[in-house]
């Protein structure tokens, strides 16, 4: 089996510039992790992969093993970390107005997605990334065994990256259709991490993503279109999440 991109590591969204405010960077780094997430979806479809539990999960494991694979550790640990703050601020939501969790809903409930998410990406160098868990209070017997659950998120989609590896040159990532969105913050992360995927990547085709508004703040993967919405009303979204959560959770 080929490995190639196990090995590699780059700076896809490291592409903050000196200028760039650490609320700007939070935002990029989500971005990013919800583009795996989308991703993950656009591979299911495409490559017709088969999923034993919720799809929504397995997204999840990509993104938190993506964020892991592709990227150094120090720059993989920020997105994680901004990553895991963004479930926490959607479970924080749902408290301060005293709901219920949509327990019918395909997405689990938010504090369960940031242990998992945090708890795949951890297990990719547990000894490295623990104090991250221990940051977000996590439980140090689920912390022992996060090695095992990278282990088997490697096991599944490991092959798949492989796939990816030998389509390379028949299709990838393409920005399509935001020419109007591209002064809007997701506009600009689009704009420069997209080509800095497209060689990282193949697919069995061209896989447009469009940055626009969508009058919520979302992401989604169309199977119909064979198209990556990335909605521009992530950014303010992300600001917010920044602003009340972002200076917790620091890693010691
Ligand atoms: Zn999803």
């Amino acid at each position: 089996m080929l490995r190639i991109l196990s090995a590699l590591f780059v700076s896809v969204a490291s592409a903050v510039t000196a200028q760039q405010t650490e609320e700007e960077q939070f935002i990029w780094d989500n971005l990013t992790g919800t583009f795996y997430h989308e991703l993950a979806h656009a591979l299911v479809d495409q490559f017709e992969i088969p999923i034993y539990g919720q799809e929504e999960d397995a997204a999840d494991v990509f993104a938190a093993f993506m964020i892991a694979k592709w990227h150094k550790p120090t720059e993989a640990r920020r997105i994680a970390r901004a990553v895991a703050i963004a479930f926490y601020s959607d479970y924080h939501r749902f408290e301060d107005r005293g709901e219920d969790v949509y327990w019918a809903g395909v997405h689990g409930p938010a504090l369960q997605r940031m242990y998992n998410h945090l708890c795949v990406f951890i297990g990719s160098n547990p000894t490295l990334h623990r104090p991250l868990g221990e940051a977000f209070e996590m439980d140090p017997d689920r912390l022992d065994y996060c090695g095992a659950e990278f282990h088997q998120a490697n096991a599944a989609w490991g092959p798949v990256l492989d796939r990816m590896e030998r389509l390379k040159g028949v299709g990838t990532v393409k920005i399509e259709g935001f020419s109007v969105f591209r002064a809007d913050v997701v506009g600009k992360w689009a704009t420069r991490t997209m080509p800095r995927l497209d060689p990282l990547m193949g697919l069995p085709a061209d896989l447009p993503v469009r940055v626009e508004p969508c009058r919520q703040s979302n992401a989604f993967y169309d199977s119909g279109w064979n198209i990556i919405q990335m909605c521009i009303e992530q950014s303010d979204a992300h600001r917010e999440q920044f602003r009340e959560f972002g200076g917790v959770f620091q890693v010691q």
